[in-house]
């Protein structure tokens, strides 16, 4: 929609993540004039495509889940059909350590929970006693409530719940480390929870692993703009915000180079960290810095590494125990045979190495695993250092809501307060929700 036909200051967004473009095309789709800010020339945030030789990758390999409702609902939204555009697989863990089987785990075609509890029964690599413990364990999953102010560790959690030391090093670090990006004596319970419950306790197909065909950029970033151009929005690449107006308890507008840019609504889309740099100087908004402040970040390493096209996965996900490696992703599924990813989640001795000591020891370990496979031909390392928000024991206190205490400046993002860990699709619900917060409130 045009904004000056339409006769109202447009709603300006600030930030091409996943969760300002939901924002935009919620918006859009509602004729709410917009226009989205982006600091860098591509949109797409911290999930982004980028070149690596004659391929496309991402920015990092992203594990996205049947139980991204509101993000499948998005692509579909705007054109992308998810059915053809990722392989849907009931979940498959399948991980080695010390060059044989670790565990091997595959949800049975059962109506949830009863497709975890098959999942327990059949794995591999577990002995009846950490079965009959990690099944009690699921059948307690509902029950189980963890109070904002009253949050333990994820360590704490499975210790108060039986979980025993197998348990615990197999399957539930290796998927804490994977989900909430932070270790399991810092991890939060109540987010763990809320990870195991979305995925576990409603349908089946919600614990399917949703493997995209296509680089990141083609699931939101480049059908959205499409979408956002297509529906009147300005779309501003390359263009960075420097500051947000407010007078008398209303912002007014923001700073882009040395012009302002009226809105009737601004939304923060931003990272956490440049938001409260944005509002820091708002006596007003003094407590929400000081809760974007307690959110610290964590980073994710993510290798590409390119060998002789018939090396393949014996699993499209795989992971390593007791490894720097944690996960490893066949990319052959999305058009890039004879590629892996290898992905290490949050802090550890691999932060401290250099990119080719990195890559030897991966290859190393690969090598090791994969006794028949050649040595790779080519690599790139990918270091995210602010990849996700920690998601540590008690930080759902410091998440914000979407609404801020100054009258029509809003918050979008993965950090803001929706029980999930960093994740898109925590980043599309935030976007949806204060799209559809902003929308009301011009009703009211
Ligand atoms: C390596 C890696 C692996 C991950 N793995 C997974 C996974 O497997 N599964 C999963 O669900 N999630 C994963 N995530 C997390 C997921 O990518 C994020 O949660 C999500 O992308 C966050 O989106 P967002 O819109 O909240 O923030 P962002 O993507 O950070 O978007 C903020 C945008 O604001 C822009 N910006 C910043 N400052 C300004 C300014 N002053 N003016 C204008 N624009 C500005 C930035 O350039 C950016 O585009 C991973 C992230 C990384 C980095």
């Amino acid at each position: 929609m045009d904004e000056s036909a339409a006769g109202q200051q447009p709603v300006v967004i600030v930030g091409g993540g996943w969760a300002g473009m939901a924002a935009a095309v919620e918006l859009c789709h509602n004729n709410v004039p917009v226009v989205l800010i982006e600091a860098a020339r591509q949109l797409g945030g911290r999930a982004r495509s980028l070149r690596f030789g004659e391929y496309v990758v991402d920015n990092g390999q992203h594990i996205i889940t049947g139980a991204y409702q509101s993000l499948l609902e998005l692509l579909e939204r705007i054109g992308v059909a998810t059915e053809n555009t990722f392989t849907r697989i009931p979940l498959t863990l399948h991980c080695l350590g010390d060059e044989c089987l670790s565990l091997h785990l595959r949800a049975p075609r059962l109506p949830a929970p009863l497709n975890l509890t098959g999942a327990l029964i059949k794995a591999r690599g577990l002995s009846v006693r950490d079965k009959l413990q990690a099944l009690r364990f699921g059948r307690r999953l509902q029950l189980i409530d963890i109070a904002v102010d009253r949050d333990i560790s994820v360590r704490a959690l499975l210790h108060s719940e039986g979980q025993t030391p197998a348990l615990i090093a197999k399957l539930w670090e290796p998927l804490c480390i994977a989900t909430l990006n932070t270790p399991i004596g810092d991890a939060s319970a109540r987010i763990f929870l809320r990870v195991l419950r979305e995925s576990f306790s409603r349908q089946r197909k919600h614990s399917d692993l949703l493997l995209p065909r296509v680089e990141l950029g083609k699931l939101l970033p480049n059908p959205g703009n499409e979408y956002l151009e297509q529906h009147g929005a300005r779309v501003m690449l390359g263009q960075r915000v420097t500051a947000v107006q407010c007078a008398s308890g209303r912002v007014r507008g923001v700073t882009v180079g040395n012009q302002t840019l009226p809105a009737s609504h601004v939304v923060l889309a931003t990272p956490h960290i440049v938001s409260r740099r944005l509002l820091s100087a708002e006596p007003l908004l003094a407590p929400l810095c000081t809760d974007l402040a307690a959110l610290g970040n964590a980073p994710v390493i993510t290798l590409y590494l390119q060998y002789p096209t018939p090396v393949q996965l014996p699993h499209s996900m795989t992971g390593l125990h007791g490894s720097v490696v944690q996960w490893v992703f066949d990319r052959s599924h999305c058009g890039a045979p004879g590629m892996v990813a290898v992905v290490i989640s949050a802090t550890g001795i691999h932060t401290q190495m250099d990119n080719d000591s990195l890559t030897s020891k991966v290859a190393a370990e690969l090598a090791a695993a994969f006794r028949h496979w050649p040595a790779h031909q080519h690599s790139l390392v990918v270091r995210e250092k602010r990849a996700t928000f920690s998601s540590t024991t008690g930080i759902d206190a410091h998440r914000p809501d979407n609404q801020t205490a100054m009258q029509s400046l809003w918050l979008a993002g993965d950090y803001t307060s929706n029980g999930l860990p960093a994740t898109l699709e925590g980043a599309v619900r935030s976007g949806l929700s204060c799209a559809r917060a902003i929308i009301d409130s011009t009703k009211e």
